[in-house]
């Protein structure tokens, strides 16, 4: 077997041409937003700004590395991917920028597996022309989101319609959104509890279809919508996917989903460390530098490894699933380590920079209050824990030997 960290020349050139965009175009774009407070005071030019950018990384040929080239995208895999996203990451507006921000490019693989070639020309094209937005309605205020048995917003047919009544909460971009993939349970006795939520394309806005708030979080209010779902029609050819298979869908989503946010998460974390490095080779206290003082050097040697450790875990899970091997295992256990390791690497930066770290002066401390939800959504630690331990111990039970667990590795 071959094992090749290289780049090819292609990939070479891609990573730095979005390195170089987001540098040249997208940093001093958001600097100017910041400066001149432009989405508060200027909503026209805070738009036309967005917009330009994008004009502009489509003229540069950085726009949906993560679709196959017949849908207007890159083309690239997971481990290429991996690049693109971790340059574009490294500014707030990149993903956006190129067209692969979170739930949209989700919810684009998942119409491109799951949806019916009606359903992709209507919802998936659009999309990735970068005209429409799109949201993913499945957690609800009423019960477990970390246990999507529990769902409890209901379908039921009437004829060529479904009917819809519920509850959600915390659905990202619902407030902007042409469509909802929304999650209902629609089976009463199923086979299997995994069985009973099916997902819908939903047009918005729809009546029966209200939100109730844009929910304030602690990076504010920007965008996780609660929705009340009342008598909502859905005509069936919008079900996507099969009746039952809403669980199965959901998890297919959030497989490359986990991993995409861990590739941005891995951009962030090393913002955070080269601020950390930046910053104790400018300070000076007792009689040296903070950079020759062994106890930041600990905080700079243990963010280091662990950023090390969290590349190759992402590379190796994107490796699986481009390889078409089973990378259930290898996502959760990267999910789970890049989002911790993300907010103890942004926690470590904000310790070295003291009070200037704790202000908003320096991205850190919006770097945090967005890092904090990472270690709960998209399936909270303890949970990924849960069925990382299943599957070691199965492992064992099954081999004899927990190494298929650990990554499956030729060592
Ligand atoms: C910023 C943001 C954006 C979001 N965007 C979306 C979106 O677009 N669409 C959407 O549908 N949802 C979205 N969510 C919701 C998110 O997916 C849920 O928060 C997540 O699934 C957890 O569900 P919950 O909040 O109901 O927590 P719960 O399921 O109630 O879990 C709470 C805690 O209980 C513990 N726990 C749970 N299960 C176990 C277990 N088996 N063993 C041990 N401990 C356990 C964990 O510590 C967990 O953090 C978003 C959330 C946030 C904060």
């Amino acid at each position: 077997m071959a094992i090749d960290f290289s780049l090819s020349p292609e990939l070479e050139e891609i990573r730095a041409r979005t390195r170089t965009f987001v540098e040249e175009v997208v940093k001093p774009t958001e600097q100017k937003i910041h400066d001149e407070r432009l989405q508060e005071t200027d909503r026209k030019a805070y738009i036309g700004a967005l917009i330009e950018m994008r004009k502009q990384a489509k003229e540069a040929g950085i726009w949906l590395p993560q679709m196959p080239k017949e849908w207007g995208g890159m083309g690239l895999g997971h481990v290429q991917l991996a690049m693109v996203q971790a340059e574009a990451a490294k500014s707030t507006y990149g993903p956006w920028v190129f067209n692969c921000q979170a739930p949209d490019e989700g919810n684009m693989h998942t119409l491109l597996h799951w949806g019916t070639d009606e359903q992709k020309e209507q919802y998936l094209r659009p999309l990735c022309e970068g005209t429409t937005w799109s949201c993913f309605a499945m957690t609800e205020p009423e019960v477990a989101g970390s246990d999507p048995t529990l769902i409890q917003t209901r379908g039921y047919q009437d004829g060529e319609e479904w009917v819809i009544n519920g509850h959600k909460w915390f659905i990202s971009n619902a407030h902007r959104a042409n469509f909802a993939i929304l999650i209902a349970r629609t089976e009463d006795d199923p086979d299997l509890p995994q069985a009973a939520n099916t997902a819908f394309l939903v047009d918005l806005p729809a009546e029966g279809w209200t939100e109730v708030r844009q929910i304030e979080t602690m990076h504010g209010s920007t965008g996780h919508s609660e929705i009340r779902i009342e008598d909502l029609r859905v005509h069936e050819s919008k079900m996507l996917g099969g009746r039952g298979q809403g669980h199965l869908l959901g998890q297919y989503r959030l497989g490359p989903a986990r991993l995409a946010h861990c590739m941005r998460w891995i951009a962030q974390a090393e913002m955070a460390l080269d601020m950390m490095v930046d910053r104790s080779l400018n300070r000076y206290a007792h009689g040296s530098l903070l950079a020759e003082k062994q106890g930041i050097q600990w905080m700079i040697a243990d963010s280091t490894m662990e950023l090390y450790q969290a590349k190759l875990m992402v590379l190796h899970a994107a490796y699986k699933i481009d390889s078409g091997e089973d990378f259930k295992s290898e996502v959760s256990m990267a999910k789970h380590f890049v989002a911790n390791m993300l907010n103890r690497v942004i926690d470590r930066s904000i310790q070295v920079h003291g009070a200037l770290g704790y202000s908003t002066d320096t991205p850190l401390a919006h770097m945090y209050q967005h890092a904090r939800w990472a270690r709960f959504a998209d399936g909270a630690d303890e949970v990924h824990q849960m069925r990382i331990a299943q599957r070691t111990i199965a492992a064992y039970k099954d081999t004899g030997s927990t190494r298929a667990a650990t990554g499956d590795l030729p060592i």
